[in-house]
């Protein structure tokens, strides 16, 4: 049995981890069996982390924040939970391989996932000319047209970056002003091969083996136009990935993981949750970065007041079960 289990490879987890680790309870962290990283694996420059005043590439932030980890005792698991029982003093947790962790705490660290237009082609078309990361996908454009879909930072953010291999790119937002920052709105519209398409949604998405185009309906007066292209870009923000909890972990109106004030507590005793899926609202890497301090300090306070002989069972015993 582990003093602690992280579930989540994102900064909330990692950072989590780092201190965990300094305060000497070994964590072991499951960090998911394709998607190790987090989000901010799959972006281009992050500017706005403080401490890198040139900018640093996302996998190479997330790299230094897993040496960090490492570095101080974590030991890293890529696998992805299957099932979590978090009820009573001894936490459980189910891996995709089939092992069993237990631990007197967990921080539950997941992120968000991708949202989905919802579309019948969608599913079909992924990896076929449809995607939700440009910064995977991007180079497979060269000279291609293609069109972005959303308004906030993330489009924008996609937008710019895919002029790098397309010819033309198309932002399509369904109404008729972005979301996305001033500074991410200025340097799109200042992008001359960004064209901006306002009050549209996708209605349809075209083509047998790779996308050939979409139909768009204009939010207005309801009227159907066919746009030819040749990929479609989904940047149309994340929902919390909650799951693993549900029926277990109290659940705010908004979708994330109900936390007691400014703290980390959930509402069972010694669990945890940091980052993304308890922040409807900020949800950038630092933000989640200090979210999984929160949650690493309140761990430890909870561990310092558990009877000697329950910590002394997680001292001795094999990590799996
Ligand atoms: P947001 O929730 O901010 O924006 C989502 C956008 O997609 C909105 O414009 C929304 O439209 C649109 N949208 C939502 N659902 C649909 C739908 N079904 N069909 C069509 N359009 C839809 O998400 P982001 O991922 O852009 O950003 C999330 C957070 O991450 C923000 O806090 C952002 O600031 C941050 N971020 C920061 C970056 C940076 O600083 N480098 C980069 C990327 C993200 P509507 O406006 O009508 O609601």
């Amino acid at each position: 049995m582990r003093q602690i289990i992280i579930i989540g490879s994102g900064p909330a987890g990692y950072t989590a981890a780092i201190y965990a680790a300094r305060a000497n309870l070994s964590p072991l962290l499951i960090a998911s069996a394709v998607e190790a990283g987090g989000e901010l694996m799959k972006t281009t420059e992050v500017e706005n982390y403080p401490g890198f005043a040139e900018g640093i590439q996302g996998p190479e932030l997330m790299m230094a924040m897993q040496a960090q980890a490492e570095r101080f005792g974590t030991e890293i698991v890529l696998d992805d939970v299957v099932k979590l029982e978090l009820e009573g003093e001894v936490k459980r947790v189910t891996l995709g391989n089939g092992d069993v962790h237990e631990a007197l705490t967990v921080v539950f660290a997941t992120g968000s996932a991708y949202r989905k237009l919802g579309l019948e082609d969608e599913e079909r078309m992924s990896g076929h000319g449809v995607s939700w990361c440009a910064t995977c996908d991007g180079f497979f454009f060269r000279q291609k047209t293609i069109a972005v879909v959303g308004g906030g930072d993330s489009a924008m953010e996609e937008a710019t970056f895919l002029t790098k291999f397309a010819d033309k790119v198309i932002v399509i937002h369904r109404k008729d002003t972005l979301r996305a920052s001033k500074t991410m709105q200025d340097r799109a519209f200042a992008n001359p091969k960004i064209e901006f398409l306002w009050n549209k949604e996708v209605a349809h998405i075209y083509g047998d083996e790779l996308v050939t185009g979409i139909g768009v309906v204009d939010t207005v007066d309801g009227t159907e136009t066919t746009i030819d292209l040749d990929g479609l870009f989904i940047a149309i923000g994340a929902d919390p990935r909650t799951h693993l909890v549900h029926g277990q972990l109290d659940l705010t109106s908004e979708g994330t993981v109900a936390v007691d004030g400014r703290s980390s507590r959930t509402n069972i005793p010694g669990v945890f949750a940091a980052g993304d899926v308890i922040d409807p609202t900020y949800r950038q890497a630092v933000t989640a970065a200090g979210s999984g301090t929160v949650a690493a300090l309140d761990a430890e306070h909870y561990l310092a007041a558990l009877p000697q002989e329950l910590l002394a069972r997680a001292a001795s015993q094999p990590a799996t079960v």
